[in-house]
């Protein structure tokens, strides 16, 4: 593997390097960088979201620019105010030892003055928004006459979003001997065609098979009726307690409509799109990176800009006009080494989208049933059972103890347990002991996954809960085949695995029932103990299974306050960063800062539930006793 010293980068960019503790060039920096210092040609990339496509075209720039002059030299391109900003952010920290380097970023919903006068004072790189770009150039504030470097960054995504008329326009006020480097996720049509129009034999390069998607994201797809879909959205909220996602609409109308309806019912949700305001999306998207939100519903245009990197799930509400958008969607997760999910409800009249996706993505999905009530009631129970048993111990509690003792002390330990944990119990199973199943049959496509288990009723079945999770480094895959390595089963022997943050679930035929119990007796995997139990749930019900006999609620309203806003994930941490995270915003939340979460996306009125962080927001659930 070579360094970016062998790449050819010179000393000021290798401190800079160093100092942002890259170590090795990911591959589309080690095709593109060497090509682009050495050569005069116009270039195309394609490579997935996360792989480093700014460094691999920024540092090129950089190297070649001259930053004794005072001419704009380089001119970027990119869909999206938000990964404008982040581009140039990049750029100066990649040139923070190129002294004089002015990079100016251009975008709408800024004033347009300022933006002028930092390019008058010699920005030679322009990090720059299609339209304001366009309107720049028309009102004379800025000149591009003489650059030598244009990119067009996320080109698809800024076709996609319609500014081919605004990249022509500009482009046809740069030099014809120019170098035009084309960066994308994908290669469309439309793509290929500006590179036929607007580039010179430009060399090409691909990282990864063309269009496919990132391995660290399984692909799972749930169908419902149309009208369910809401209450989908829900459940599969429920059933991850830990769920820190980016939900996807197709309309800004949807997009602010399904936010306000899981604020409504007291989730931790805020909306992003393209009606709001900038200071209100700059709120919602420091919230969401504070994890003060947990689910972001957005537009996929909204979207394009998140470069969150600890995102665990991805939920399709309806799939894209174009499939080709739902590489990028799913590209928000599984980002920086980690795994992710990327969940799709369909109704039956989009299944067949489905197969349409596999083929772009080149991997399957996995049909999974929407959860049913009694199983999300097990999911939260044991979540918040695995958080209390790694609390740390508040000792501010022990001059408090007696006083609890002599309440408690007719109680034994059972009972006491009961208690407590029916504190947060009960309010699920309240509201969902009466829920319906949400799930369709698919006669197109579940035989060929699912072997007709599915119809086959879940009396023959048996569903284990292992404690083991995603914190343990599993997906649903791995799980998979963890167990069926060391229990020495076939292929279909393990199914329905539902992989949590610290433990999950899986199904075997109750044949084996005893088999794998006695394996899991005593068994200690990377020297800790593996425990196996049957659950009380069945998951993914058989579909002749619970009904609500016919007395179905209206909206299958509200479990209040099953939220929080946050305090969340304080155990998930599977690397420093979420730890320290976490430990900031304890902070913040001492220091009572409500009104902040409040205008987050947060609902007042909503009394929210804590996890393990029933501990954090005690004094808001008390309040709500009051
Ligand atoms: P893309 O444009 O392909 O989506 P980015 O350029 O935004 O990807 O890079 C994604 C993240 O990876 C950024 O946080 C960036 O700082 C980081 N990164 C880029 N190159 C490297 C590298 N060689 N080593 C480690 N981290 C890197
Ligand atoms: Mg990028």
């Amino acid at each position: 593997m070579s360094t970016f010293k062998e790449l050819g980068l010179n000393q000021d960019l290798l401190a800079a390097i160093t100092d942002l503790g890259f170590e090795t060039p990911s591959d589309v920096q080690a095709k593109a960088i060497p090509i682009l210092l050495e050569k005069d040609t116009d270039l195309v990339a394609l490579a997935q979201t996360g792989t480093g496509k700014t460094a691999a075209f920024g540092f090129p720039m950089l190297q070649k620019i001259n930053i004794d002059s005072r001419t704009t030299q380089g001119l970027i391109l990119s869909p999206t105010r938000e990964l404008c900003l982040q581009i140039t952010n990049e750029l100066k920290l990649y040139g923070k030892y190129c002294k004089g380097l002015n990079v100016t970023a251009i975008y709408g919903g800024a004033s347009i003055t300022d933006q002028a006068r930092s390019v008058k004072r010699g920005a030679q790189i322009i990090v720059a928004t299609p339209g304001r770009m366009k309107d720049m150039i028309s009102r004379n504030m800025v000149d591009i006459s003489k650059i030598e470097f244009s990119v067009l960054d996320e080109a698809d995504e800024m076709l996609n979003m319609g500014f081919y008329e605004d990249i022509t326009d500009i482009l046809s006020h740069t030099p014809k001997d120019k170098n035009t480097w084309l960066f994308s996720a994908t290669m469309p049509k439309e793509v290929s065609n500006i590179a036929k129009k607007f580039m010179h034999s430009p060399i090409e390069i691909t990282v990864g098979n063309k269009n496919e998607s990132t391995n660290q994201v399984s692909h799972e797809y749930y169908l419902v009726n149309a009208r369910d879909r809401y209450q989908a959205l829900k459940r599969l909220s429920d059933a991850n307690p830990d769920i820190f996602s980016v939900i996807f609409c197709r309309t800004k109308r949807d997009t602010q409509k399904v936010a306000e309806n899981l604020i409504e019912d007291g989730y931790s949700a805020g909306a992003l799109h393209g009606d709001l305001s900038q200071n209100q999306r700059d709120l919602v998207m420091k919230s969401f990176r504070n994890k003060q939100i947990q689910m972001l519903v957005a537009t996929d245009v909204a979207a394009r800009g998140i470069d969150v990197d600890d995102i665990t799930h991805v939920i399709n509400y309806q799939l894209p006009d174009e499939i080709e958008t739902y590489t990028h969607r799913s590209g928000r997760t599984g980002r920086a080494g980690k795994t992710g999910v990327s969940m799709v409800i369909v109704s039956k009249s989009e299944v067949r989208k489905i197969k349409s996706i596999e083929r772009i993505i080149k991997k399957e999905f996995e049909k999974k049933e929407i959860p049913d009530g009694m199983e999300i009631c097990e999911v939260q129970l044991m979540s918040l059972a695995n958080k209390i048993h790694n609390t740390e111990i508040n000792h501010e509690i022990d001059k408090y103890l007696d006083s609890i003792n002599t309440l408690f002390s007719d109680t034994d330990k059972d009972e006491l347990i009961k208690k407590f944990f029916s504190v947060e119990f009960t309010r699920f199973f309240n509201y969902y002991q009466k829920s319906k199943d949400l799930n369709v049959s698919d006669s197109s496509r579940g035989s060929e996954r699912d072997s007709g288990r599915d119809y086959g009723g879940s009396q023959n079945e048996t569903r284990y809960f292992i404690n083991v999770g995603r914190k343990d480094g599993y997906d649903w895959m791995k799980l998979k085949d963890f167990l069926k390595e060391v229990l020495e089963l076939g292929r279909d022997d393990v199914f329905k695995v539902d992989v949590k943050d610290s433990f999950s679930f899986f199904n075997t035929e109750k044949e084996i029932q005893e088999k794998v119990l006695a394996f899991f007796t005593d068994f200690k995997h990377e020297g800790r103990f593996v425990n196996v139990e049957v659950s009380e749930d069945k998951g993914g019900r058989s579909r002749g299974g619970r009904r609500d006999g016919g007395k179905r609620r209206r909206n299958d309203s509200k479990p209040r306050g099953e939220r929080r806003s946050s305090g969340r994930r304080s155990d998930s941490g599977s690397g420093n960063r979420s730890d320290r995270r976490s430990s900031g915003r304890r902070s913040d939340s001492g220091s009572g800062n409500r009104s902040d979460r409040r205008s987050s996306g947060g609902d007042s009125r909503s009394p929210r539930r804590t996890e393990s962080s029933s501990v954090s927001d005690r004094p808001r659930r008390s309040r709500r006793r009051d």
